[in-house]
Protein backbone atom coordinates (compact mmCIF):
# COMPACT_ATOMS: atom_id res chain seq x y z
CA UNK A 1 0.00 0.00 0.00
CA UNK A 2 1.77 3.51 -0.95
CA UNK A 3 1.21 5.42 1.97
CA UNK A 4 -0.04 9.52 0.72
CA UNK A 5 1.02 11.96 2.51
CA UNK A 6 0.75 15.90 2.08
CA UNK A 7 2.87 18.90 3.07
CA UNK A 8 3.04 22.89 1.71
CA UNK A 9 6.25 22.52 1.11
CA UNK A 10 8.79 19.79 0.40
CA UNK A 11 12.71 21.18 1.20
CA UNK A 12 15.43 18.80 -0.11
CA UNK A 13 19.22 18.64 1.92
CA UNK A 14 19.28 20.07 5.77
CA UNK A 15 22.36 22.16 5.40
CA UNK A 16 22.16 25.83 6.78
CA UNK A 17 19.57 26.68 3.34
CA UNK A 18 17.11 23.75 3.93
CA UNK A 19 17.00 24.22 8.15
CA UNK A 20 16.95 28.51 8.08
CA UNK A 21 13.80 28.87 5.34
CA UNK A 22 12.31 25.48 7.49
CA UNK A 23 12.38 27.08 10.18
CA UNK A 24 10.64 30.33 8.95
CA UNK A 25 8.02 28.97 7.02
CA UNK A 26 7.03 26.51 9.55
CA UNK A 27 6.75 29.62 11.82
CA UNK A 28 4.78 31.78 9.34
CA UNK A 29 2.24 28.93 9.57
CA UNK A 30 3.25 26.68 6.77
CA UNK A 31 3.35 23.13 7.02
CA UNK A 32 6.63 22.99 5.54
CA UNK A 33 8.74 19.69 5.50
CA UNK A 34 12.36 18.89 5.47
CA UNK A 35 13.93 15.86 3.45
CA UNK A 36 17.53 15.19 4.47
CA UNK A 37 19.58 11.88 3.16
CA UNK A 38 22.40 11.48 5.62
CA UNK A 39 22.88 13.83 8.63
CA UNK A 40 21.63 17.29 9.42
CA UNK A 41 24.32 19.63 8.23
CA UNK A 42 26.79 16.47 7.43
CA UNK A 43 27.56 18.22 4.24
CA UNK A 44 29.47 22.15 3.37
CA UNK A 45 27.60 23.18 6.37
CA UNK A 46 29.57 21.75 8.97
CA UNK A 47 32.67 22.08 7.05
CA UNK A 48 32.20 25.77 7.96
CA UNK A 49 34.36 28.31 9.20
CA UNK A 50 31.42 29.44 10.98
CA UNK A 51 31.83 33.37 9.99
CA UNK A 52 29.36 35.48 9.89
CA UNK A 53 30.75 37.30 7.23
CA UNK A 54 29.87 40.87 6.61
CA UNK A 55 32.11 41.19 3.08
CA UNK A 56 35.04 43.00 4.20
CA UNK A 57 36.86 39.58 3.13
CA UNK A 58 36.28 40.51 -0.15
CA UNK A 59 37.11 44.13 -0.25
CA UNK A 60 40.76 43.83 0.38
CA UNK A 61 41.33 44.82 -3.27
CA UNK A 62 40.21 48.29 -1.91
CA UNK A 63 37.10 47.67 -4.45
CA UNK A 64 32.98 47.59 -2.49
CA UNK A 65 32.18 45.12 -4.97
CA UNK A 66 28.21 43.36 -5.23
CA UNK A 67 29.51 40.69 -2.60
CA UNK A 68 30.34 43.46 -0.33
CA UNK A 69 27.49 44.95 -0.39
CA UNK A 70 25.00 42.10 -0.44
CA UNK A 71 26.48 40.25 2.20
CA UNK A 72 26.98 43.62 4.23
CA UNK A 73 23.22 43.81 5.63
CA UNK A 74 24.22 40.24 7.17
CA UNK A 75 26.25 40.71 10.19
CA UNK A 76 23.28 42.74 11.82
CA UNK A 77 20.77 40.22 10.61
CA UNK A 78 22.61 37.46 12.22
CA UNK A 79 22.66 39.52 15.49
CA UNK A 80 19.85 39.98 15.47
CA UNK A 81 18.66 36.49 15.36
CA UNK A 82 21.17 36.24 18.38
CA UNK A 83 19.67 38.68 20.70
CA UNK A 84 16.24 36.84 20.19
CA UNK A 85 14.76 39.49 17.62
CA UNK A 86 14.97 38.35 14.45
CA UNK A 87 13.46 35.89 12.00
CA UNK A 88 14.69 33.28 13.89
CA UNK A 89 15.38 32.52 17.82
CA UNK A 90 19.47 31.59 17.68
CA UNK A 91 19.27 33.32 21.73
CA UNK A 92 20.99 29.45 22.72
CA UNK A 93 23.72 30.06 20.07
CA UNK A 94 27.17 29.49 21.30
CA UNK A 95 29.30 32.58 19.81
CA UNK A 96 32.60 32.06 19.60
CA UNK A 97 33.94 35.31 19.04
CA UNK A 98 32.02 38.22 18.82
CA UNK A 99 34.60 39.49 16.63
CA UNK A 100 37.38 38.39 14.23
CA UNK A 101 41.10 39.58 13.82
CA UNK A 102 42.92 40.76 10.74
CA UNK A 103 46.60 41.16 11.22
CA UNK A 104 49.67 41.68 8.56
CA UNK A 105 53.54 41.08 9.68
CA UNK A 106 54.43 43.95 8.44
CA UNK A 107 52.81 47.37 8.74
CA UNK A 108 50.03 47.83 5.50
CA UNK A 109 50.15 50.04 2.85
CA UNK A 110 48.76 53.32 3.26
CA UNK A 111 46.71 52.71 0.32
CA UNK A 112 44.99 50.01 2.88
CA UNK A 113 45.76 51.83 6.05
CA UNK A 114 43.05 55.19 4.30
CA UNK A 115 40.57 52.14 2.67
CA UNK A 116 40.41 50.50 6.15
CA UNK A 117 39.69 54.06 7.39
CA UNK A 118 36.95 55.29 5.02
CA UNK A 119 33.47 55.63 5.62
CA UNK A 120 32.43 52.01 4.24
CA UNK A 121 34.74 49.94 6.83
CA UNK A 122 35.07 52.12 9.62
CA UNK A 123 32.37 51.03 11.35
CA UNK A 124 33.36 47.46 11.24
CA UNK A 125 37.01 48.41 11.08
CA UNK A 126 38.85 48.98 14.63
CA UNK A 127 42.64 49.20 15.12
CA UNK A 128 43.48 47.50 18.16
CA UNK A 129 45.14 49.41 20.50
CA UNK A 130 48.56 47.75 22.27
CA UNK A 131 46.68 47.40 25.44
CA UNK A 132 44.15 45.77 24.22
CA UNK A 133 45.72 43.37 21.83
CA UNK A 134 45.03 39.65 22.66
CA UNK A 135 48.04 37.96 23.74
CA UNK A 136 49.13 36.19 21.11
CA UNK A 137 50.11 40.13 19.50
CA UNK A 138 50.95 41.28 22.56
CA UNK A 139 54.57 40.00 21.63
CA UNK A 140 57.28 42.30 21.32
CA UNK A 141 58.52 41.42 18.08
CA UNK A 142 55.27 41.42 16.57
CA UNK A 143 55.41 45.25 14.90
CA UNK A 144 52.79 44.53 12.10
CA UNK A 145 49.20 45.74 11.72
CA UNK A 146 46.49 44.77 13.57
CA UNK A 147 42.74 45.47 13.17
CA UNK A 148 39.29 44.37 14.97
CA UNK A 149 36.53 43.32 12.34
CA UNK A 150 32.97 43.31 13.77
CA UNK A 151 31.65 40.43 12.30
CA UNK A 152 31.23 37.09 14.60
CA UNK A 153 32.04 33.55 14.71
CA UNK A 154 29.67 30.98 15.80
CA UNK A 155 29.55 27.37 16.88
CA UNK A 156 27.71 25.84 13.75
CA UNK A 157 26.17 22.61 15.67
CA UNK A 158 24.60 24.73 18.26
CA UNK A 159 22.95 27.08 15.20
CA UNK A 160 21.58 23.90 13.49
CA UNK A 161 20.25 22.89 16.47
CA UNK A 162 18.42 26.08 17.45
CA UNK A 163 17.40 25.79 14.07
CA UNK A 164 15.91 22.58 13.72
CA UNK A 165 14.60 22.06 17.74
CA UNK A 166 11.07 23.60 16.87
CA UNK A 167 10.36 21.77 14.01
CA UNK A 168 12.10 17.85 14.10
CA UNK A 169 8.97 16.28 13.88
CA UNK A 170 8.84 17.77 10.29
CA UNK A 171 12.52 16.92 9.24
CA UNK A 172 12.65 13.72 7.95
CA UNK A 173 15.61 11.23 6.52
CA UNK A 174 15.34 9.56 3.74
CA UNK A 175 17.94 6.93 3.67
CA UNK A 176 20.04 6.56 0.19
CA UNK A 177 18.80 3.70 -0.55
CA UNK A 178 15.53 4.63 -1.55
CA UNK A 179 14.81 6.04 -4.79
CA UNK A 180 13.33 9.19 -4.84
CA UNK A 181 11.22 10.04 -8.18
CA UNK A 182 9.19 12.77 -9.09
CA UNK A 183 5.61 12.87 -10.54
CA UNK A 184 4.72 15.83 -12.80
CA UNK A 185 1.60 17.33 -14.42
CA UNK A 186 1.99 20.78 -16.84
CA UNK A 187 1.93 22.84 -13.68
CA UNK A 188 5.48 21.57 -12.75
CA UNK A 189 6.35 18.55 -9.95
CA UNK A 190 2.74 17.07 -7.90
CA UNK A 191 4.90 15.02 -5.58
CA UNK A 192 7.13 12.99 -4.91
CA UNK A 193 7.84 9.25 -4.56
CA UNK A 194 9.85 7.16 -2.27
CA UNK A 195 10.09 3.51 -4.07
CA UNK A 196 7.03 2.46 -3.92
CA UNK A 197 5.31 2.90 -0.83
CA UNK A 198 5.45 6.76 0.06
CA UNK A 199 4.14 9.68 -2.03
CA UNK A 200 4.69 13.10 -0.48
CA UNK A 201 2.31 15.82 -2.34
CA UNK A 202 3.12 19.80 -2.11
CA UNK A 203 2.33 22.84 -3.61
CA UNK A 204 6.11 23.33 -3.98
CA UNK A 205 9.77 21.78 -3.81
CA UNK A 206 12.57 23.57 -3.46
CA UNK A 207 15.86 22.23 -3.67
CA UNK A 208 18.60 22.57 -0.92
CA UNK A 209 20.55 19.84 -1.31
CA UNK A 210 24.18 21.40 -2.16
CA UNK A 211 26.13 19.21 -4.11
CA UNK A 212 23.00 16.58 -3.99
CA UNK A 213 21.25 19.37 -6.07
CA UNK A 214 23.23 18.31 -9.10
CA UNK A 215 21.71 14.81 -8.92
CA UNK A 216 18.02 16.26 -8.11
CA UNK A 217 18.06 18.49 -11.61
CA UNK A 218 19.49 15.79 -13.37
CA UNK A 219 16.56 13.36 -12.01
CA UNK A 220 13.97 16.47 -12.83
CA UNK A 221 15.41 16.39 -16.40
CA UNK A 222 16.45 19.98 -15.49
CA UNK A 223 19.21 21.25 -17.40
CA UNK A 224 20.50 24.85 -16.32
CA UNK A 225 20.88 26.29 -13.54
CA UNK A 226 24.21 23.66 -13.88
CA UNK A 227 26.18 23.69 -11.07
CA UNK A 228 29.91 24.13 -9.87
CA UNK A 229 32.01 22.63 -7.38
CA UNK A 230 34.83 25.14 -5.81
CA UNK A 231 37.09 22.19 -3.71
CA UNK A 232 39.26 23.10 -0.39
CA UNK A 233 41.36 20.61 0.99
CA UNK A 234 41.44 22.61 4.95
CA UNK A 235 43.61 21.79 7.42
CA UNK A 236 43.37 21.44 11.14
CA UNK A 237 46.19 21.14 14.08
CA UNK A 238 46.47 20.73 17.77
CA UNK A 239 49.16 20.76 21.01
CA UNK A 240 49.77 17.00 20.99
CA UNK A 241 49.47 17.94 24.62
CA UNK A 242 46.58 18.73 25.36
CA UNK A 243 47.76 20.67 28.69
CA UNK A 244 49.48 23.28 26.58
CA UNK A 245 46.51 24.06 23.89
CA UNK A 246 46.92 26.63 21.72
CA UNK A 247 45.64 29.93 21.87
CA UNK A 248 42.21 30.24 19.99
CA UNK A 249 42.14 32.54 17.45
CA UNK A 250 39.62 33.69 15.30
CA UNK A 251 41.73 35.50 12.55
CA UNK A 252 42.87 36.49 8.75
CA UNK A 253 46.59 37.05 7.86
CA UNK A 254 47.60 39.25 5.41
CA UNK A 255 50.10 39.51 3.03
CA UNK A 256 49.91 42.29 0.10
CA UNK A 257 47.23 40.03 -1.97
CA UNK A 258 43.80 40.57 -2.16
CA UNK A 259 42.71 37.39 -0.41
CA UNK A 260 43.90 36.46 3.23
CA UNK A 261 46.73 34.39 3.11
CA UNK A 262 45.18 32.10 6.28
CA UNK A 263 42.31 32.46 7.96
CA UNK A 264 42.36 30.82 11.33
CA UNK A 265 39.29 29.66 13.41
CA UNK A 266 39.44 27.75 16.55
CA UNK A 267 37.02 25.14 17.46
CA UNK A 268 37.34 22.82 20.89
CA UNK A 269 37.88 18.77 21.08
CA UNK A 270 36.15 16.83 23.85
CA UNK A 271 38.89 16.85 25.76
CA UNK A 272 39.24 20.63 25.56
CA UNK A 273 41.95 20.77 23.27
CA UNK A 274 42.04 23.87 20.83
CA UNK A 275 41.66 22.77 16.96
CA UNK A 276 42.95 25.66 14.78
CA UNK A 277 41.04 25.09 11.77
CA UNK A 278 42.85 26.54 8.62
CA UNK A 279 41.26 27.86 5.52
CA UNK A 280 42.31 31.06 2.82
CA UNK A 281 44.52 30.50 0.56
CA UNK A 282 46.25 27.66 2.04
CA UNK A 283 43.20 25.61 1.23
CA UNK A 284 42.44 26.52 -2.30
CA UNK A 285 46.04 25.82 -3.72
CA UNK A 286 46.33 23.11 -1.51
CA UNK A 287 43.75 21.00 -3.61
CA UNK A 288 44.96 17.65 -4.90
CA UNK A 289 48.01 17.72 -2.52
CA UNK A 290 49.50 14.51 -0.31
CA UNK A 291 48.98 15.22 3.50
CA UNK A 292 52.42 15.53 3.87
CA UNK A 293 52.40 18.05 1.32
CA UNK A 294 49.99 20.24 2.52
CA UNK A 295 50.46 20.01 6.08
CA UNK A 296 54.55 20.31 6.25
CA UNK A 297 53.39 23.87 4.01
CA UNK A 298 51.48 24.51 6.85
CA UNK A 299 53.62 24.27 9.47
CA UNK A 300 56.26 26.61 7.03
CA UNK A 301 52.93 28.94 6.68
CA UNK A 302 52.32 29.05 10.59
CA UNK A 303 56.20 29.85 11.67
CA UNK A 304 55.99 32.60 8.74
CA UNK A 305 53.09 34.00 9.54
CA UNK A 306 53.46 34.21 13.29
CA UNK A 307 57.45 34.38 13.57
CA UNK A 308 57.41 35.22 17.11
CA UNK A 309 55.07 32.46 18.50
CA UNK A 310 57.17 29.50 19.66
CA UNK A 311 54.84 26.46 18.24
CA UNK A 312 54.31 23.34 19.54
CA UNK A 313 54.25 19.97 18.74
CA UNK A 314 51.40 19.71 16.89
CA UNK A 315 49.27 16.78 15.06
CA UNK A 316 47.65 17.64 11.73
CA UNK A 317 44.83 16.70 9.80
CA UNK A 318 43.21 17.45 6.71
CA UNK A 319 39.58 17.94 5.09
CA UNK A 320 38.53 17.99 2.00
CA UNK A 321 35.56 19.21 0.81
CA UNK A 322 33.73 20.84 -2.09
CA UNK A 323 31.57 24.12 -2.26
CA UNK A 324 28.71 23.48 -4.44
CA UNK A 325 27.16 26.81 -6.39
CA UNK A 326 26.04 28.21 -9.01
CA UNK A 327 27.85 27.88 -12.47
CA UNK A 328 29.89 30.92 -12.86
CA UNK A 329 32.27 31.63 -16.05
CA UNK A 330 35.58 30.90 -15.10
CA UNK A 331 35.01 29.02 -11.45
CA UNK A 332 35.13 32.52 -10.31
CA UNK A 333 33.15 32.94 -6.77
CA UNK A 334 29.83 34.07 -6.99
CA UNK A 335 28.69 36.75 -5.43
CA UNK A 336 25.24 36.13 -3.84
CA UNK A 337 23.06 33.90 -2.38
CA UNK A 338 21.20 32.38 -5.75
CA UNK A 339 17.90 30.91 -6.55
CA UNK A 340 15.79 30.14 -9.80
CA UNK A 341 12.27 28.81 -10.14
CA UNK A 342 11.10 26.26 -12.67
CA UNK A 343 7.33 26.34 -12.55
CA UNK A 344 6.65 25.08 -8.52
CA UNK A 345 10.71 23.72 -8.06
CA UNK A 346 13.14 26.26 -6.93
CA UNK A 347 16.75 26.01 -6.45
CA UNK A 348 18.60 27.06 -4.17
CA UNK A 349 22.52 27.54 -3.07
CA UNK A 350 23.66 30.22 -0.52
CA UNK A 351 26.77 30.57 -1.42
CA UNK A 352 27.52 31.84 1.78
CA UNK A 353 26.28 30.41 5.34
CA UNK A 354 25.80 33.99 6.19
CA UNK A 355 23.62 34.49 3.25
CA UNK A 356 21.09 31.94 4.76
CA UNK A 357 18.66 34.78 5.60
CA UNK A 358 19.02 36.51 2.48
CA UNK A 359 18.07 33.47 0.15
CA UNK A 360 15.50 32.45 3.06
CA UNK A 361 13.39 35.68 2.21
CA UNK A 362 14.28 35.30 -1.53
CA UNK A 363 12.61 32.16 -1.52
CA UNK A 364 9.33 33.50 0.64
CA UNK A 365 8.85 35.93 -1.55
CA UNK A 366 8.72 34.17 -4.66
CA UNK A 367 6.65 30.86 -2.61
CA UNK A 368 4.17 34.39 -1.67
CA UNK A 369 4.03 35.45 -5.16
CA UNK A 370 3.06 31.56 -6.45
CA UNK A 371 0.40 32.17 -4.01
CA UNK A 372 1.56 29.60 -1.57
CA UNK A 373 -1.53 28.32 0.92
CA UNK A 374 -1.31 27.13 4.47
CA UNK A 375 -3.25 24.16 2.98
CA UNK A 376 -4.38 20.78 4.80
CA UNK A 377 -1.87 18.00 5.77
CA UNK A 378 -1.37 14.88 7.00
CA UNK A 379 1.95 14.09 8.63
CA UNK A 380 1.85 11.13 10.43
CA UNK A 381 5.42 9.82 9.31
CA UNK A 382 6.54 6.75 9.54
CA UNK A 383 10.22 8.00 8.18
CA UNK A 384 12.12 8.52 11.15
CA UNK A 385 13.89 12.06 12.06
CA UNK A 386 17.01 13.05 10.75
CA UNK A 387 19.77 13.05 13.44
CA UNK A 388 22.72 15.80 13.72
CA UNK A 389 25.62 15.54 11.64
CA UNK A 390 29.17 15.58 13.94
CA UNK A 391 31.41 17.61 14.04
CA UNK A 392 35.02 17.63 12.64
CA UNK A 393 37.14 18.34 15.90
CA UNK A 394 37.22 15.15 16.96
CA UNK A 395 36.46 12.80 13.71
CA UNK A 396 39.33 14.36 11.59
CA UNK A 397 42.14 13.60 13.98
CA UNK A 398 41.22 9.94 14.21
C1 LIG B 1 35.52 24.60 4.28
C2 LIG B 1 34.41 25.60 4.15
C3 LIG B 1 34.38 26.70 5.00
C4 LIG B 1 33.34 27.63 4.90
N1 LIG B 1 33.29 28.66 5.79
C5 LIG B 1 32.29 29.56 5.70
C6 LIG B 1 32.21 30.61 6.66
O1 LIG B 1 33.01 30.69 7.61
N2 LIG B 1 31.21 31.51 6.52
C7 LIG B 1 30.31 31.45 5.49
O2 LIG B 1 29.46 32.32 5.41
N3 LIG B 1 30.34 30.44 4.59
C8 LIG B 1 31.30 29.49 4.68
N4 LIG B 1 31.33 28.45 3.80
C9 LIG B 1 30.24 28.29 2.82
C10 LIG B 1 29.05 27.61 3.49
O3 LIG B 1 29.48 26.56 4.33
C11 LIG B 1 28.08 27.05 2.45
O4 LIG B 1 27.74 28.05 1.51
C12 LIG B 1 26.78 26.57 3.09
O5 LIG B 1 27.02 25.77 4.22
C13 LIG B 1 25.97 25.76 2.08
O6 LIG B 1 24.82 25.31 2.73
P1 LIG B 1 23.75 24.41 2.02
O7 LIG B 1 22.64 24.23 2.98
O8 LIG B 1 23.43 24.94 0.67
O9 LIG B 1 24.51 23.03 1.69
P2 LIG B 1 25.07 21.84 2.59
O10 LIG B 1 25.54 22.31 3.90
O11 LIG B 1 26.05 21.13 1.71
O12 LIG B 1 23.79 20.93 2.86
C14 LIG B 1 23.18 20.14 1.88
C15 LIG B 1 22.43 19.03 2.58
O13 LIG B 1 21.66 18.33 1.60
C16 LIG B 1 21.75 16.93 1.86
N5 LIG B 1 21.45 16.22 0.61
C17 LIG B 1 22.21 16.11 -0.50
N6 LIG B 1 21.55 15.40 -1.45
C18 LIG B 1 20.35 15.06 -0.93
C19 LIG B 1 19.20 14.32 -1.41
N7 LIG B 1 19.20 13.79 -2.64
N8 LIG B 1 18.16 14.16 -0.60
C20 LIG B 1 18.15 14.69 0.66
N9 LIG B 1 19.20 15.38 1.18
C21 LIG B 1 20.27 15.58 0.38
C22 LIG B 1 23.18 16.75 2.35
O14 LIG B 1 23.34 15.54 3.05
C23 LIG B 1 23.34 17.99 3.23
O15 LIG B 1 22.91 17.76 4.55
C24 LIG B 1 32.34 27.49 3.90
C25 LIG B 1 32.37 26.38 3.04
C26 LIG B 1 33.39 25.44 3.17
C27 LIG B 1 33.38 24.24 2.26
Amino acid sequence: MTQQLSTDVVIIGAGIAGLWLHNRLNQMGFHALLLENKTIGNAQTLSSQGIIHGGAKYALNGIFSTATQAIGAMPARWQACLDGTGDVDLTKVKVLADHQLLWSKQQLSSKMMSFFASKALSSRMETVAKADRPKLFQHPEFKGSLYQLNEPVLDVTSVLTSLAQPWQDRIVQIPESRELSWQKNSDGVQSIQLDNDITIQAQHFVLTAGEGNEALLNSLGIKKPAMQRRPLQMVLCKAKDHQQPLPAIYAHSLGTGSKPIATITSHFAEDGNVIWYIGGNIAEQGVGQSFTEITTEAQKLLTEILPWFELPELEWATHSVNRAEPKQFALSRPDTAFIESKNNVHIAWPTKLALAPDLADTVIAKLTKQNLQAGKHNAPMTLPSAIMGQTLWDSVFK
